[in-house]
C-alpha cells in the first residue's frame, strides 16, 4: 500500500483485496481445483496443479504479508507451518534453542523428529537472560511472546540482535499476539510462525498456519517445502480466514477491553492467588509489553486454590464456556494442567476473551467466582 501507514483498522480491512473493479466482488471466492486446465508447454505457469499453488492462498499471503511486514506462506495448520520451519531452516550439528513453557507440540517435534536428524534441542523458559545465554553454536533460535500459556514476554529485538551475532535465524511465534498485536520482523525477527486458527480467524470454525519471512528467497523454500511434502491448506479455510481479516482490528479491541475488565476482576479476588495478563500494571510482562505490543491480547491466567476449585469454576460459568485453543468470538477457559503437558499448577486456569459485551461477562465471571467458593 502507498502512502503513510494506515491504521490497523484500515489495513485490516483492505488486507489482500484486489483493486476495485466494476462487477468484481470485494473479495473473489474461494478457488477449488485440482488440475487447471493446461495446453503445450508448462513454463512458468502458476496455477498448473492444486498442491503447487492456488489463487486463494495468494490472496490470503498477500493480506497476511502486508499486516506482518514479510513474505507469506500459508500451511494447513499452525504445526504444519512450525514443522516446515524446524525441518526446512535447522542444520544438521547446531542445536535449536525452543521455549521450554511454550505451545507443547513444537518441543514435541523436535524430540520425535529434529534430534534423529542430528539437531538437538536445547529447552529454554521465556526469559531473556536464559534465551541469550543458550545460544552458542545454535542455527535457530525460536521464542514464543507472550508465551503460551504463562504469558511471559521476551524483548524481541535484544534476542534478534543475540541470536544475529551468532548466526542463528530468529523465529517468533506471534499466535498469541497477532500481527496487529506485535510486528516481529519489524522488530528484527526472520521468521513469524504462527496458528491461524485462532485470533486471524477468530471464529472457531477452522485449522489453518503460516509463516512469514522477511527474506523472499526463504519463503520460496519454505513455499518448495510445502508443495513437496503436500502440506497445503484447502482453498474454503484460506478463503474464510482471509475473509476473517477484515474484522480482525475490532474484534481484537473488544477481545483486549474484555481480558483487562476481566484481570482487574480477577486481581481483586482473594481466592485467587496469581494473575496474569501483560496488561496489568504490575505484571511482570507489563514494561516489555508496553514498549513492542500494540495491544495486551486475549489471554488471562489465573490460579484457583486447587482443582476442584477450578472446576467447580469452570461448570459454574455460564458465558464462558469450556474449550481448549483461544481467540475466538466466544469467551472460552480451562483448566491447562489438565493436558499434563505444561507445568503450571493444578488450580491454573486459561481465560480466553471473546466479543461479548464486556458487563455480561464481568457478571459471569463474578458468579462462577462466588459459587465456586462453596
Ligand atoms: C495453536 C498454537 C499453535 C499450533 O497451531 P495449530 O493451528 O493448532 O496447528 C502453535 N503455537 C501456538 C502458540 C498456538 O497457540
Amino acid at each position: 500500500m502507498t502512502g503513510p501507514r494506515r491504521g490497523p483498522g484500515t489495513r485490516a480491512v483492505r488486507a489482500g483485496q484486489p483493486e476495485p473493479r466494476d462487477e468484481a466482488p470485494f473479495l473473489p471466492g474461494p478457488t477449488f481445483a485440482a488440475p487447471y486446465h493446461l495446453s503445450g508447454e508448462v513454463g512458468s505457469r502458476v496455477d498448473v496443479y492444486g498442491r503447487d499453488d492456488n489463487p486463494t492462498w495468494r490472496g490470503l499471503e498477500a493480506a497476511i504479508g502486508e499486516l506482518e511486514g514479510g513474505n507469506a506462506v500459508v500451511f494447513p495448520s499452525g504445526m504444519a507451518a512450525a514443522t516446515a520451519v524446524l525441518l526446512e531452516l535447522s542444520q544438521s550439528g547446531r542445536p535449536v534453542v525452543l521455549p521450554s513453557d511454550g505451545y507443547p507440540a513444537v518441543r514435541e517435534v523436535a524430540r520425535d523428529h529434529l534430534d534423529r536428524r542430528g539437531v538437538p534441542a536445547r529447552l529454554v523458559a521465556t526469559e531473556q537472560q536464559a534465551i541469550v545465554g543458550a545460544l552458542a553454536d545454535v542455527s535457530l533460535l525460536w521464542i514464543e511472546t507472550p508465551s503460551n500459556p504463562r504469558l511471559d514476554v521476551v524483548d524481541i529485538e535484544v534476542v534478534a540482535r543475540a541470536a544475529h551475532d551468532h548466526g542463528a535465524l530468529l523465529v517468533v511465534d506471534n499466535t498469541l499476539a497477532t500481527p496487529l498485536g506485535q510486528s516481529p520482523l519489524h522488530l528484527g525477527a526472520d521468521l513469524v510462525v504462527a496458528s491461524g486458527s485462532k485470533h486471524l480467524s477468530g471464529h472457531s470454525d477452522l485449522i489453518l498456519g503460516y509463516v512469514a519471512a522477511r527474506d523472499a528467497a526463504r519463503a520460496q523454500q519454505l513455499r518448495a517445502w510445502r508443495t513437496l511434502t503436500g502440506a497445503i491448506p484447502g482453498p474454503f479455510e484460506a478463503w474464510l480466514a482471509h475473509r476473517s481479516i477484515a474484522t480482525l482490528e475490532v474484534r481484537l479491541a473488544r477481545q483486549c477491553a474484555n481480558a483487562a475488565a476481566m484481570a482487574e476482576l480477577l486481581a481483586g479476588r482473594p481466592e485467587v492467588s496469581l494473575v496474569r495478563y501483560p496488561g496489568l500494571s504490575d505484571d511482570p510482562s507489563h514494561g516489555v509489553a508496553c514498549r513492542q505490543m500494540q495491544i495486551f491480547g486475549s489471554l488471562v491466567g489465573f490460579v484457583l486454590p486447587d482443582r476442584e476449585w477450578a472446576e467447580r469454576f469452570l461448570d459454574q460459568a455460564e458465558l464462558v464456556v469450556q474449550a481448549t485453543s483461544f481467540g475466538g468470538a466466544h469467551t472460552t477457559a480451562e483448566r491447562r494442567a489438565r493436558w499434563g503437558s505444561t507445568d503450571v499448577a493444578e488450580g491454573w486456569v486459561r481465560l480466553s476473551a471473546g466479543i461479548e459485551d464486556t458487563g455480561d461477562l464481568v457478571s459471569d465471571l463474578t458468579h462462577a467466582l462466588d459459587a465456586a467458593r462453596r
